[in-house]
């Protein structure tokens, strides 16, 4: 094999195009000698929100502030339980955690690797003050049940975008289903910016204002502080006026990763791989994370061929060792069984046709 498949190769995706229009639009903050909640900023949140089909989005330091804040902006009793799928390495439990609440584990449905409704009614039914769904890989979880059952309750759902920029179901985008919705524009994402970036994007007016304060020290308006546990946790200009020259790429980027996963379906024929069923556009193939007994000698295999390779995720939340055993006693099957057997192959929108042939190639020849 020739050159080593990369698992993410940014430079590729900022050509001579975009590398230009992020240049200039860097230059004109450079020059405009505003740097942080700015003009870029408010232009981006109408878009993003525009583009999520919500009315506001406030944007904010990375996802896991966007996670973090969410919940606080929820107001909570302490201790409160807050339902999450232990199999997303932490982010949203680690957030839930730091607002002072307990995680209520749920586990996920073994195919779509996303929350179970049916295991989140056992949940219900012990009692959950909020629920946190999670998007993984760039698909949509089984969110309009979940929304509907948490509606009845009165309960509230925080979604977990930071892996679902764009996906779609019946008309309706990822962020536009609960009351809150958290998203990240790390580099690596499907809409990524050349830092640390995140937003929160709602339906409802007032959490958004108290979203809008919590970013800011809790304040009303200047130096005026209003709202217990505020913070400091801004989009910077320059982030802003990268992601508003991305984001009207972000559907043909999906595309393209969505066309991946379906070379890699229609191409992997091997008894020991389990390939994802093909969906619609309700996933835009963030991730794309076959299954395997032998995951670990197939992740070698790979690796002798050139192609790089990861794990999302090794570790179930329950199994942290930052609990120190406390979860011990909890079993989640499905959780721990995708722990044990997920392997994510090379899938980003600049990925060769070429490239993703020599993928399924090295797959299918592999001997267990
Ligand atoms: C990346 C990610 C986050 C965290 O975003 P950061 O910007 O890295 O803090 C949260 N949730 C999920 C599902 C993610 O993939």
């Amino acid at each position: 094999m020739n050159a080593a498949i990369p698992f993410n190769a940014l430079d590729r995706q900022h050509d001579d195009v975009l590398s230009a229009e992020i240049a200039d639009a860097v230059n004109r903050v450079v020059r405009s000698g505003w740097y942080v909640l700015g003009e870029e900023v408010a232009a981006f949140e109408r878009e993003f929100a525009a583009y999520c089909g919500v009315d506001h989005a406030i944007g904010v330091g990375n996802g896991s502030d966007a996670l973090e804040i969410a919940i606080t902006a929820l107001d909570l009793p302490p201790g409160a339980r807050i339902a999450v799928a232990p199999n997303a390495s932490m982010y949203a439990t680690l957030a839930i955690v730091a607002n002072g609440c307990e995680p209520a584990f749920v586990d996920v449905d073994p195919e779509s690797a996303t929350m179970d409704p049916a295991a989140l009614d056992d949940a219900i039914a012990d009692g959950v003050d909020a629920i946190v769904v999670t998007h993984l890989y760039g698909r949509l979880a089984a969110i309009e049940t979940i929304v509907a059952r948490a509606d009845s309750r009165g309960i509230p759902v925080i979604e977990d975008c930071a892996q679902a920029h764009g996906a779609t179901r019946g008309g309706k985008r990822a962020g536009a289903f609960g009351s809150l919705a958290c998203f990240s524009f790390y580099p690596t994402k499907n809409l990524g910016a050349l830092g640390d970036g995140g937003a929160v994007v709602a339906r409802d007016a007032t959490l958004a204002e108290r979203v809008r304060r919590l970013r800011q020290y809790g304040w009303a308006t200047k130096y005026d502080i209003a709202l217990a546990h505020g913070r400091n946790s801004r989009l910077d200009e320059l982030q802003a006026a990268i992601l508003r020259r991305k984001l009207p790429r972000l559907d043909a980027w999906n595309r393209r990763r969505r066309e991946i996963a379906r070379r890699y379906r229609e191409g992997i024929s091997h008894a020991a791989i389990a390939t994802p069923a093909l969906r619609g556009d309700d996933d835009i193939a963030h991730l794309y994370v076959v299954r395997s007994s032998a995951r670990d000698r197939l992740r070698e295999h790979l690796a002798a061929c050139g192609v790089r390779t990861d794990v999302h995720y090794p570790i179930p939340d329950h199994r942290q060792r930052v609990f120190g055993g406390r979860f011990d006693a909890l079993k989640l099957p499905a959780a721990e069984a995708l722990a044990a057997s997920a392997l994510s192959l090379p899938c980003f929108p600049e990925l060769r046709d070429d490239e993703v042939d020599a993928v399924v190639d090295a797959c299918n020849r592999w001997r267990p």
